[in-house]
């Protein structure tokens, strides 16, 4: 630990070590300069510390060498992929070496007997989905980012999406993982199977953990088949209550919607005039509705719901491509949300499905009593609500009264029996909250676990 300190107090690595760096990787995969580092130094969380240097390996053994070399020098290491979290998760704000995950990105294969795919860390989301679509296979978790993001970043950070509410999140489709450790050593954990039940689940475990356990070089992913037809509603409502009372009619009807999102009469005012609207200037609320499946469940599945729905003031449904209009919007609330304010404070809290009202509304109030603008949608079918709370940094104050009223939201959320994070996870944002949930007893666990993975803590140190 001594040592460790002496290395954050000192400005980067000695001349040994990069010999010893260099001596380990090619020209390329080692960057120095500050032009070089400096968008390792950040990522969509918004903070910034410059990294000693950046590493970009191409092999497992790379890998190994890195990790076997940062032990012993006690230099921490900070994995990194597309770095498109939003919770400073791959910032080296304690100093140390940036390990990009990038060029570890083939697909090695996809399966269509064992509805399997193994791919390296690196691999685009939505390159693997369209590469297992081809077979008509299906990779579900769908983060909206997912053009960027990876499969490490999405495994480490359990990351979900608008599909969750029916075919679940990441961890879900993990079967398992081939990890380097901190000292270099290989493990594997879980493999092809779907079931293993063989001791701990170590692959559950290292799924979520924020490359704080080890470097994911690989991984078995279970596979769907992919479901031939689709369709997505609109709906609009006069009244909020109404969207809300909705989503709890259509879960009665006994089926699960491949997506369910709410966009409250804030949201919908955001996105008129910045794109055209389907719905009427009346309109206090939507509900964004997809089913899927064969052709007949989608056609039972729209009836079904459409039985549910009472009260209307605009119902439209889409099949197959023409939906995409109806998506676009729904991913156009991020940069219209700008309309409120210049900056955002941004979660994504998770409560009880039967308090999402107690929480739209509870969340609202605080946001009025700290006169901020709050944008409150979502994933609605698992709970999984964003809280955008949108203000003017440059005004002096306003970064505290914003603090003031997030801490605030995420004390009602816990009170509601909720998650101050569905999907976005710990990272340097919610550390200050770890002593509310989940609380000392299982962060004494917890950092017991870090200990015996990583008992000299380099790996993405002070982070989850
Ligand atoms: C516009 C936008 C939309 C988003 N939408 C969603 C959404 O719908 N759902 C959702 O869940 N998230 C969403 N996110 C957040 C983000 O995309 C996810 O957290 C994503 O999983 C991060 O993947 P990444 O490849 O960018 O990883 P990074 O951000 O680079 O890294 C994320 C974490 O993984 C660790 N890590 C990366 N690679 C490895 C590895 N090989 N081994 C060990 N640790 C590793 C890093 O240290 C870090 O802790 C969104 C972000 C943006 C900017």
């Amino acid at each position: 630990m001594k040592t460790l300190i002496k290395n954050l107090k000192s400005s980067g690595l000695s001349k040994a070590q990069i010999k010893t760096l260099k001596s380990i990787l090619p020209l390329d995969a080692l960057l120095l300069t500050p032009q070089e580092k400096l968008i390792y130094g950040t990522d969509a969380g918004g903070r910034f510390a410059m990294p000693w240097a950046v590493v970009r390996p191409q092999t497992v053994d790379q890998v190994q060498q890195i990790m076997h070399w940062a032990e012993q020098e006690r230099v921490p290491v900070i994995p990194r992929a597309s770095a498109t979290n939003v919770v400073s998760a791959c910032v080296p704000h304690m100093g140390g070496i940036v390990m990009s995950c990038l060029k570890m990105n083939s697909i090695l294969s996809v399966d269509q007997r064992d509805f399997t795919a193994h791919v390296q860390p690196g691999v685009i989301t939505y390159e693997l989905q369209q590469a297992v679509r081809a077979k008509s296979l299906f990779y579900p978790p769908d983060p909206a980012s997912l053009r960027v993001c990876t499969i490490g970043g999405n495994i480490s950070t359990n990351a979900g999406g608008m599909h969750a509410v029916k075919y679940g999140v990441t961890r879900d489709y993990v079967l398992g993982l081939e990890v380097v450790l901190p000292g270099g050593e290989l493990i594997r954990t879980g493999g092809r199977v779907h079931k293993n039940v063989v001791g701990y689940d170590l692959t559950s475990l290292l799924v979520g953990a924020e490359g704080t356990l080890g470097v994911i070089v690989g991984a078995w992913l279970k596979l769907l088949p992919q479901p031939p037809c689709s369709a997505t509603i609109l709906v609009c409502f006069a009244e909020e209550n109404q969207a809300l009372d909705a989503v709890d009619k259509v879960f009665t009807t006994g089926m699960l919607p491949a997506a369910l999102e709410f966009l409250p009469a804030e949201v919908l005012s955001c996105l008129s005039g910045y794109a055209s609207m389907p719905w009427p200037e009346s309109a206090g609320a939507a509900l964004i509705i997809q089913v899927d499946g064969t052709e007949a469940k989608v056609k039972e599945e729209i009836s079904l719901v459409c039985s549910k729905l009472t009260d209307t003031l605009h119902l439209e449904i889409a099949r197959q491509k023409e939906q995409e209009h109806i998506w676009e919007l729904r991913r156009l609330i991020n940069p219209a949300s700008f309309r409120l304010g210049p900056d955002k404070c941004s979660d994504d809290v998770c409560v009880p499905r039967s308090r999402i009202l107690n929480a739209v509304q509870g969340i609202r109030s605080i946001a009025d009593d700290y006169s901020l603008p709050v944008l409150v949608f979502g994933h609605v079918g698992d709970g999984n609500l964003h809280v955008n709370f949108m203000y003017d940094g440059s005004i002096q104050g306003m970064k505290n009264q914003v603090a003031g009223c997030r801490r605030e939201m995420l004390r009602l959320v816990l009170e509601l029996d909720g998650s101050i994070s569905g999907e976005h996870g710990v990272g340097l944002s919610k550390r200050p909250f770890l002593t509310s949930q989940p609380g000392s007893g299982v962060l004494r666990l917890m950092r017991g676990i870090k200990k015996v993975f990583d008992p000299h803590n380099i790996l993405n140190p002070e982070k989850l």
